[in-house]
């Protein structure tokens, strides 16, 4: 289990899946060739041996104060997916969840970073062939710009989601649509980091001194601070998001921790400039 204390905030990772991917199936130019310059402090933990690299989809958990916030609900069980590792899933994640404290019924917050297809799937459960909130006594954070886009468009990675996952949570009584700067609590509020998605957003986590960013999918993967330019297939808006991707290594490469929503164990690190170089020294999760 991976936990960090940020100040008096605690930030767990709960994991749905991990699995291996060919980089270059999302960014084209992460080929084995392009990713060996940067093998150095890319293996071991972001860059495997046979050249694919492991790609996490997890929850943090953030407790600040007396509140329990959910960021992203992956990708869910009983769903029906085209890809076969997310297809009809059986996974122990809400059991996982209540380990770390965060049992489906104590949680207050539900945020989403955006609405693809593996940021939303724990959003609702399957009960007697209805979907329904999975967290029930808590209220979930739609961005409205991110809402608005993806009402009249369908996700490329995952069409299925709007239905089963989105729909039902938008149409329910626990929605709040959220702008884009919107505060959650006195340590946790969310900035926009567009281009990935027009609506997403990160989650910046500040108290007594201490600074950590969520990065949603912004950053798929640790190279893409030496490499913010490469062009991810999954962006929206690729323009938009080079730039944001420039701007946040600007703005988050001091002693900010970066949690990566897709990086692999141990997930958090920080930037680091050398030469006009920007690489990522991943960091072990607090004891
Ligand atoms: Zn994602």
């Amino acid at each position: 289990m991976q936990r960090w204390q940020i100040g008096h905030v605690s930030i767990t990772r709960v994991v749905d899946v991990m699995q291996n991917i060919d980089l270059a199936f999302l960014i084209p130019e992460a080929t084995p060739e392009n990713l060996a310059p940067f093998a150095s402090w890319l293996k071991p933990h972001f860059l495997n041996s046979d050249t694919t690299v492991p790609l996490s989809i997890h929850t943090f958990v953030i407790q600040s104060d007396d509140t329990t916030i959910v960021v992203d609900t992956c990708i869910g069980n009983d769903k029906p997916r085209a890809m076969p590792d997310w297809n009809q899933r059986q996974s122990s994640f809400l059991s996982d969840l209540t380990t770390v404290g965060a049992a489906r019924e104590a949680v207050d917050v539900v945020l989403c970073t955006h609405l693809h297809v593996d940021h939303v799937g724990w959003n609702t459960m399957l009960v007697e062939g209805a979907w329904v909130p999975t967290f029930p006594n808590a209220k979930y954070l739609i961005g409205r710009e991110e809402w608005h886009f993806w009402e009249h468009e369908e996700d490329p990675f995952g069409a299925e989601a709007k239905s089963d996952s989105i729909v039902p949570i938008i149409e329910s009584d626990l929605v709040e649509l959220i702008e884009t700067d919107h505060v959650i609590t006195e340590q946790v509020r969310v900035v926009p980091t567009p281009g990935h998605t027009p609506g997403h957003i990160s989650v910046l986590i500040e108290s007594n001194g201490e600074r950590a960013i969520i990065t949603g999918d912004l950053f798929h993967h640790p190279v893409q601070f030496a490499k913010p330019g490469w062009q991810d297939i999954a962006d929206v808006q690729s323009d938009v998001a080079e730039r944001t991707r420039r701007d946040f290594i600007q703005a988050y490469g001091d002693e900010t921790l970066i949690l990566g929503t897709h990086f692999a164990p141990p997930t958090a690190g920080k930037i680091v400039a050398t030469g006009g170089e920007y690489w990522f020294k991943a960091q072990d999760s607090d004891p």
